[in-house]
């Protein structure tokens, strides 16, 4: 399964928790701060992705979505509920 993720970096307060979730090496810092002068997590090897959605569970912040790729369609998979 392959799986797609973005990350709303005005959200993000560089708490590090998806990287640390991320079973699959997914996501690093940015060398950029954001205008909360924090530095966000961004996706980096999207290739790796499995759609898992460990990241977006652990994002106190709700600024990680996940998609999930199965046969050619995509579809919404999770946003923290
Ligand atoms: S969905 Fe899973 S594999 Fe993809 S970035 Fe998040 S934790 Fe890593
Ligand atoms: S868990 Fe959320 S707030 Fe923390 S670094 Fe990742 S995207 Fe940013």
């Amino acid at each position: 399964m392959k799986g797609k993720i973005t990350i709303n970096k005005e959200l993000c307060k560089g708490c590090k928790y998806c990287i640390a979730a991320c079973p699959r090496g997914v996501i690093v810092v940015e060398k950029k701060f954001n205008k909360m002068g924090y530095f966000p997590a961004a996706p980096k090897h999207m290739d790796k992705c499995t759609g898992c959605a460990f990241c977006a569970r652990m994002c106190p912040e709700l600024a990680i979505e996940v998609w999930i790729t199965d046969n050619n369609k995509s579809a919404a998979k999770n946003k923290k509920t």
